[in-house]
């Protein structure tokens, strides 16, 4: 009799040992941790390939003519003062080849490229409608 009653206590004791154990073993196992992959590295940039050189004009390129259909299209005029201010209300005094941005002659040349008027020469008094204030 003392044997039943010790090992239904005993029994007793264990049962709520046998429930958690049959959750342990039921549950789900955690989710390992899985680390962020760090962001990717953007690849190098490629170095910048220079810009292509102007073609060089000479001293003894052809100047343009105004009759040029370019030419005339952009206003172009070998002096400034004759620019047609009424087509062109671009132009204002003082504007000329010399002093515009697109203006590859040397300073105090007489004339000089333009990239507009490929290998030709434009006087440095002259002015188009593309005249940009040289920095
Ligand atoms: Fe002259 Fe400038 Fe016109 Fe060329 S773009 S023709 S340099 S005003």
């Amino acid at each position: 009799m003392t044997l039943a009653i010790t090992t239904r206590r005993r029994f007793v004791a264990l049962l709520p040992l046998s429930g958690l154990a049959v959750l342990a073993a039921c549950s789900k196992a955690p989710e390992p941790v899985v680390e962020a992959a760090p962001p990717p590295v953007p690849a190098p940039m490629p170095a910048p390939t220079p810009a292509p050189a102007l073609p060089t004009v000479g001293a003894d390129a052809p100047m343009v003519d105004e009759a040029d259909a370019t030419a005339a299209s952009l206003g172009y005029v070998a002096v400034a003062t004759r620019a047609d201010a009424v087509r062109f209300p671009a132009y204002a005094a003082g504007r000329q080849c010399s002093n515009c941005a697109l203006y590859q002659g040397a300073a105090g040349s007489v004339a000089g490229a333009c990239p507009i008027f490929t290998g030709r020469r434009v006087a440095a008094e002259g002015w188009c409608s593309s005249w940009a204030k040289k920095a």
